[in-house]
């Protein structure tokens, strides 16, 4: 039983009493809505007996004042002529409900006019089942820049969903960690040393590092089904490349499993020198992945007609080929419009890369406190390690 599209055999409760519902269908139905404007996070897709398609969608009201596109329904084309596709509010009713008046009531405790506004759109959008609604809500949650108490809520990744376009419904309560806090922000300061140890020409890097905001959390509660170490939101592409987005490490996460359980790739007399170490390793690795991962980079681009972000006389040299590039992206194009479905994972390997390359590097584990690569001592068992490490700044 793995998550997939129903016709291939798999499960989704993305696709509610529709057995019959096939892959096609279900990409012919998300272009359209894509062509009408209709964001399909906060959806669930119905095939009716008659053989018609309803896009459930999450709200409080089965009848909405507000929508976020003119039309409610529309006649299908094509293969699917005579058919028509409607939408259809008032889906998790009672739970979009609960979830409104909780937030208008949180609304009222806002620390200030961002998060005001932010709890404002939140209503709005659970309410109506208004997903621009949402978009505004993140754009206000940006600019509340590192909150003691930080939240997130909504529809927001999409990784269930077979076609990759529907959220699963996830929300957040966490408290800042101070402490480690200071260390992510003395990386992000030091990043132009860093990103030119990359293998890559620094016409490849942005000319002003544009660091994302960046803050360690403690998390309260975490709803969802999988917890995250750390998280880059929201995920609408033109907030993030035009307005911003952040960045949350949720340091707790990692000691939240359950101690003493069996790593199987780790041999026995390893065990105690991996416990020992495993959480600061990560931290180093969350902390790269994030900020200097997502952070760095830059798409060549011809950013409108006839102008480009680079020397477009003399383009960068390619360090995989040795010749000079010969694609750049397109006016309006970005990672995500390019790579498409692939992109995500695409952009998380290239975080992740960054980071792998960048752990063992001893200016940056100073930064962390961990030391400047002479050796004080053999690593000779967990004791040892964590004499160390209590030893170091930060780490009490
Ligand atoms: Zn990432």
């Amino acid at each position: 039983m793995h998550l997939g599209y129903p016709d291939k055999g798999h499960v989704s409760t993305y696709y509610p009493d529709s057995p019959d519902i096939t892959t096609e269908e279900i990409e012919h139905t998300a272009d359209l809505l894509k062509e009408e404007g209709l964001m399909p996070e906060n959806t669930r897709m119905r095939k009716t007996s008659s053989g018609d398609y309803e896009v459930l969608i999450a709200s409080a009201v089965t009848d909405p004042t507000v929508h976020d596109t003119k039309k409610q329904s529309w006649e299908l084309g094509g293969p699917y002529k005579g058919k028509t596709l409607r939408l259809v509010y008032g889906d998790h009713e009672k739970e979009m409900a609960k979830i409104a008046s909780n937030l208008a009531e949180a609304k009222k405790h806002a620390l200030n006019d961002e998060e005001s506004k932010m709890q404002a759109e939140y209503v709005a959008s659970f309410h109506d089942g208004s997903m621009f609604a949402h978009k505004d809500s993140q754009r206000h949650w940006i600019k509340d820049k590192g909150p003691m108490v930080e939240c997130n809520i909504g529809f927001i990744e999409t990784y269930r969903d077979p076609h990759g376009i529907r959220g699963e419904w996830e929300g957040f309560a966490a408290m800042i960690n101070k402490e480690r806090t200071k260390a992510f922000t003395k990386l992000v300061e030091s990043a132009p040393e860093q990103t030119p140890k990359l293998p890559w020409p620094k016409d490849f890097e942005k000319d002003r590092f544009l660091a994302p905001d960046f803050t360690s959390l403690e998390v309260l509660t975490f709803a969802g089904s999988g917890i995250p170490a750390g998280i880059n939101i929201p995920n609408y592409d033109d907030v993030r490349q035009n307005e911003g987005f952040k960045n949350v490490s949720l340091g707790n996460v990692l000691s939240a499993a359950a101690p003493k359980e069996a790593v199987p790739f780790i041999r026995d007399e390893d065990q105690d020198v991996f416990d020992a170490c495993k959480d600061p390793a990560f931290e180093v690795q969350v902390g790269l992945h994030e900020l200097l991962g997502h952070g760095c980079g830059k798409l060549l681009q011809e950013t409108e007609p006839g102008k480009y972000n680079f020397d477009i006389k003399n383009p960068p040299m390619n360090p995989v080929t040795g010749e000079k590039v010969k694609t750049w992206y397109k006016p309006g194009e970005t990672w995500g419009s390019v790579f498409g479905g692939m992109g995500p994972t695409y952009e998380e390997c290239r975080a992740e890369s960054v980071a792998m390359s960048l752990c063992p590097d001893y200016k940056i584990l100073q930064i962390f406190g961990f030391g400047d690569g002479e050796e004080v001592g053999l690593i000779c068992d967990s004791q040892c390690v964590r004499r160390r490490l209590t030893r170091l700044p930060g780490h009490q």
